[in-house]
């Protein structure tokens, strides 16, 4: 196949591109660092494949991005020399999206431009975002290890269609040739274009070269010179000093990496000496993605061996629990060929693995356990989108169970609200004198909890009682019996021991009701033989006359209703 092809986008990169260029107008800036960082991705790739394969290089060793402009063509050129694309790999990765959440992302677009773009932000615009700048790209390529005259040009004006030829390309790598639409011109300037880059690039690890401008003073204006000058620090971030990096740079560094739109919440950043060396700077990011409960879904870990970027998604230097979290590590002790059997079995990535969960606990530690507002909002917001997420942790994670429970927010009684804001701690504090149980109801939702029956007694005495309404939350009950030596009860178990909370002339009424009722009881057990178990007579109840109760030993109604849903 070697003549020029047309072909048509996919249904949804027309719709993308549509959006884009209209909502994210106001951000154009952005095409660069987008186009920007997947050249640096490419390069991350070909160092990757020649740690195998040397032959790869040929007689090219030295990676670089180098952006150029032509004032009378009006174009913006983005060069690479890393691992390229093949005829079949341009048409799938820049005909396609291949992204998980791709049809929940479509699916919540509203039509309203400025909900939609920060949707769009949110789902990563990525080599596209080209188009709000450009009316037609030009991407030439030739992938590493292939022939001069298997390169390949792609080229489209961003509409319906894009066409593929097969072209002699003399070097390794990709150009992006970006054709500005009218009225981009001020985008055609060494200062203009060095100022985007420092401001959403300079992280990149590769050098980005531009060619040196000098001022002539014959034509009285400026003229490119040959002479290259190397635009950003070139220096892996995390490697840099803390004291170094601004904060705007981690958050760029940040979008780079997780391919969000949206700034982080928060990061940590450390260098760990001893037994096993390793930098690790860990983002949690401000919002859940789309396909967080996609059990299919890799974590979001960069693996480097001293600064040669090995691998996304390692999902062995996280646990489950924690695989919203985005980030590099970088290991001084692995071997650079290590795979992802090999990560498996490694101690040295346990040691990284259980060192990294310590920091991301004492990161959300920081924010939950803060005086100021901003941190107290940032803790609710990380609740929010990842709550339910870290609730596995409990079940997941033996060693720190103790700190994750401190962690976990409920919605209570206490409040008049379906907020998670409660915390164990703060409902011990806020106990009973002689309570030394932590009560708890279980429902479907928010209303129906608030609404059990179950509760009447606890408002009557004004006990508080938390109100777990997450599908997570029975499983993980399993794993939580006690807090602080307090354990935990539901309100709709058994023979509800109200233990020190009832005083002796309650206790004394209570039998003598019980006594007086036994002929009623036995009846009524008669007649429900094959239907309950028991039958007796309650005092938990002060507005409805009955209510089912689960056997202290037994799963509650709410679980065995998950389960039967479930289909078990
Ligand atoms: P993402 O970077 O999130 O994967 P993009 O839309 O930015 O999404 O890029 C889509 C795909 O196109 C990349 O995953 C990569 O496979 C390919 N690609 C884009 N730019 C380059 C490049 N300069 N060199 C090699 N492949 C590239
Ligand atoms: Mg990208």
């Amino acid at each position: 196949d070697t003549e020029k092809q047309t072909l048509g986008f996919q249904a949804e990169v027309k719709q993308l591109l549509q959006l884009m260029i209209h909502s994210l107008y106001s951000n154009k800036e952005i095409f660069l660092r987008e186009l920007i960082s997947n050249a640096s991705d490419a390069s991350d790739k070909l160092r990757f494949e020649a740690i195998n394969n040397d032959a790869l290089y040929g007689n090219d060793h030295e990676l670089k991005i180098k952006v150029s402009f032509d004032k009378a063509a009006r174009t913006i050129t983005i060069s690479d020399n890393g691992i390229g694309m093949s005829r079949d790999e341009a048409i799938s990765h820049l005909g396609t999206i291949a992204k998980s959440g791709t049809k929940e992302f479509f699916g919540k677009l509203s039509g309203d431009q400025q909900q939609d773009a920060a949707l769009i932000g949110q789902f990563g615009v990525g080599f596209y975002s080209g188009f709000i700048v450009a009316d037609k790209i030009t991407v030439e390529s030739r992938r590493a290890g292939a022939a001069g005259s298997e390169g390949v040009r792609w080229e489209s004006s961003g509409e319906g269609d894009y066409s593929v030829e097969q072209i002699e390309k003399t070097h390794r790598g990709t150009d992006i040739i970006l054709h500005l639409r009218e009225g981009e011109d001020e985008l055609l300037s060494s200062w203009k274009i060095k100022s985007i880059i420092r401001k959403y690039s300079d992280h990149i690890s590769l050098p980005i070269v531009m060619q040196k401008e000098e001022w002539d003073e014959e034509k009285k204006e400026t003229v490119l010179k040959d002479e290259l000058e190397t635009v950003n620090q070139a220096s892996a971030l995390w490697a840099r000093n803390k004291s170094d990096i601004t904060p705007e740079q981690y958050d760029e560094f940040y979008k780079h990496v997780s391919h969000d739109f949206q700034a982080p919440l928060t990061h940590t950043h450390n260098r760990v000496e001893g037994r096993s060396e390793y930098t690790q700077l860990l983002y949690i990011p401000a919002k859940a993605p789309f396909d967080l409960w996609d059990r299919n879904k890799r974590g979001g870990i960069k693996l480097y061996v001293k600064r040669v970027f090995i691998m996304d998604d390692a999902e062995q230097l996280m646990p489950t629990y924690l695989r919203f979290v985005k980030g590099v590590i970088d290991s001084a002790d692995l071997p650079l060929n290590v795979s992802r059997e090999i990560l498996q079995e490694s101690r040295d990535v346990k040691v990284i693995r259980d060192g990294s969960t310590k920091r991301v606990i004492g990161m959300l530690e920081e924010l939950a356990n803060a005086d100021e507002q901003e941190k107290k909002d940032k803790y609710a917001t990380f609740w929010t989108e990842f709550g339910q997420v870290l609730k596995e942790g409990i079940g997941e994670d033996a060693t720190n169970k103790d700190r994750l429970a401190k962690l976990l927010r409920f919605a209570s009684t206490a409040n008049d609200n379906d907020q998670q804001i409660t915390s164990l701690e703060q409902y011990i504090a806020r106990a009973k004198e002689g309570q030394d149980k932590i009560y708890y109801v279980t429902a479907d939702n928010y209303v129906a909890a608030k609404n059990s029956p179950h509760l009447e007694i606890f408002r009557k005495k004004g006990v508080e009682v938390l109100l777990l309404t997450d599908r997570v939350d029975e499983w993980m009950l399993s794993f939580l019996t006690e807090f602080e030596g307090k354990e935990l009860v539901s309100v709709a178990k058994g023979g509800l021991d109200l233990g020190a909370l009832e005083d002796e002339a309650e206790k004394k009424e209570h039998e003598e009701t019980e006594t007086s009722y036994k002929d009623l009881v036995g009846k009524m057990k008669e007649v429900l033989a094959d239907k309950a178990k028991d039958v007796r007579v309650t005092f938990r109840l002060t507005d409805s006359p009955a209510c089912l109760v689960a056997d202290e030993h037994e799963l509650s109604g709410n679980l065995l209703r998950m389960l039967k849903a479930a289909g078990q």
